[in-house]
């Protein structure tokens, strides 16, 4: 569906034409009718897929329209989890309303209160905010709410996860009660759910997809790791590729994004790091340079690297397999972004096998495991039934014969929507454990897998 038919403004669409944008994608093309309707809505979508622009459209064409109100205050207001995601929301806003007048002004932690008083009393259209500043700029009186038309809780489970529930309820509370509220989320059950009953009315539920839509355009694998010196090993192999231009390596801890940056920038990478112990000017210009390219491999912790949109990330690496299963299909949505292909590769040892388990669980897709010759793990899949599954072995055994996709004796989906419906679709790769490439020696290659 083009642009031209979802009934924007004249001037939004020339900023659309402008980005190289013909078609809206699936979340666009739900959520902005549905928006400029008035509608409230709970949406969600895939990571990558266009969900700043399904909000910001709309939201900009009302701006397109004078207020009625002399409040300088803001008309639209965007609740984002991190400064970075917050920047890249105010970017976008700019980018689609480069051809009217809206003022956007976003306000983070760890900028300085005397600019941001001074942006704030200037009169903003949009206000793009991370929730703990706001408030603070609330509690000083610095705010007006009195126009605001908008409210948008970008990433609101991402809110909820890092425990702005609180803050969140308290913004909206100050905001008018008239007011259309849009929350995006990559989850629309449990307690956002809840949240979702208290601030929204009647809202309009879009899913085009939920974690177990298969990421298509990103191909996803994993090493079986022994140690830390076999991870470091295999990530030197991985960063050797030519075909990789740039990696984010997301490590468990700010200590160690550090101390791996580190190791990789001594062994001649252009390498840095990016967590949340780093003052913003620091993050800003890390980011800066990722997207210019001067940065080839950005170590990263989950909260960082949230929501980073570089399209040159060729590579997602899960050097510590995140703990939440969620976070994993957030890391690899920074790569294969905007029409891209992607590759994401996660180290997994034996002590993982629950996380794994998890991830697999999630987004209903078996990772495909990869054996580099000379780097074949020593400790293969032996041991144990997968933890918390009721001692069901549901990835063990023979291989499946071709055309069941994930459906075949996967009998914990969440949903049902492991099936045929995205396995027909994609027409993907049947990768699975006992795919891997055969490792010297005579071990037999169909071990059961450690999950
Ligand atoms: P999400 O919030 O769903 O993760 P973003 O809004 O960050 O995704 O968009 C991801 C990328 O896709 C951005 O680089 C954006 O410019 C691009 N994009 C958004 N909408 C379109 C579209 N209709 N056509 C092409 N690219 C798009
Ligand atoms: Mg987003």
């Amino acid at each position: 569906m083009s642009f031209e038919k979802l009934n924007l403004h004249p001037s939004i669409l020339k900023s659309i034409q402008e980005a190289g944008y013909t078609e809206a994608t699936p979340i666009q093309q739900q959520a902005i009718p549905a928006a400029l309707a008035g509608r409230d809505l709970m949406a969600s979508a895939q990571t990558g897929t266009g969900k700043t622009a399904a909000f910001m459209l709309p939201a900009l064409n009302r701006i397109a329209t004078p207020s009625a109100s002399n409040s300088r205050g803001p008309r639209v207001l965007v609740l984002t989890p991190t400064r970075e995601l917050a920047a890249q929301v105010n970017d976008a806003a700019r980018k689609y309303g480069k051809f009217m007048r809206a003022r956007t002004v976003s306000i983070v932690g760890g900028m300085p209160y005397p600019v941001q008083n001074k942006l704030l009393s200037q009169g903003v259209d949009i206000l793009v905010a991370t929730p703990g500043r706001l408030i603070d700029h609330m509690e000083r009186g610095r705010i007006d709410f009195s126009r605001l038309e908008v409210l948008v809780l970008d990433e609101a489970d991402r809110m909820l996860d890092m425990g702005f529930i609180d803050d969140v309820e308290r913004i909206a509370a100050a905001t008018p009660a008239s007011r259309q509220t849009l929350l995006f989320s990559a989850t629309l059950d449990g307690t956002i759910g809840k949240l979702a009953a208290r601030l929204l009315k009647d809202p309009q539920r879009i899913e085009i997809s939920t974690a177990q839509t298969r990421h298509t355009q990103i191909e996803q694998k994993l090493h079986y790791v022994d140690n830390i010196g076999h991870k470091h090993k295999i990530l030197n192999h991985i960063l050797a590729d030519v075909e990789l231009r740039q990696a984010i390596v997301f490590t468990a801890t700010k200590r160690e994004a550090d101390s791996l940056a580190e190791d990789l920038y001594a062994a001649g990478h252009k390498a840095a790091a990016l967590h949340g112990d780093m003052n913003q000017s620091a993050r800003n210009r890390t980011i800066t340079k990722l997207r210019h390219g001067d940065i080839r491999v950005l170590v990263a912790t989950d909260v960082a690297a949230r929501g980073i949109d570089v399209n040159g990330i060729t590579h997602v690496i899960n050097f510590d397999l995140p703990k939440v299963a969620e976070d994993y299909v957030h890391r690899i949505g920074r790569t294969g972004r905007a029409g891209n292909t992607g590759i994401a590769v996660s180290f997994a040892s034996s002590a993982d096998r629950r996380h794994l388990y998890g991830i697999e669980r999630l987004t209903g897709q078996r990772l495909e495991a990869i054996i580099i010759p000379g780097l074949e793990p020593q400790q293969r899949a032996s041991s144990g039934k997968p933890a918390g599954a009721g001692g069901k072995k549901p990835y063990a055994g023979k291989p499946r014969s071709n055309g069941g996709g994930y459906g075949g004796n996967r009998n914990h989906s969440a949903n049902g929507n492991t099936g045929g419906n995205n396995a027909g679709a994609t027409g993907e790769k049947k990768k699975f454990w006992h795919d891997a490439k055969p490792a010297a020696g005579n071990r037999p290659q169909r071990a059961r897998r450690p999950v």
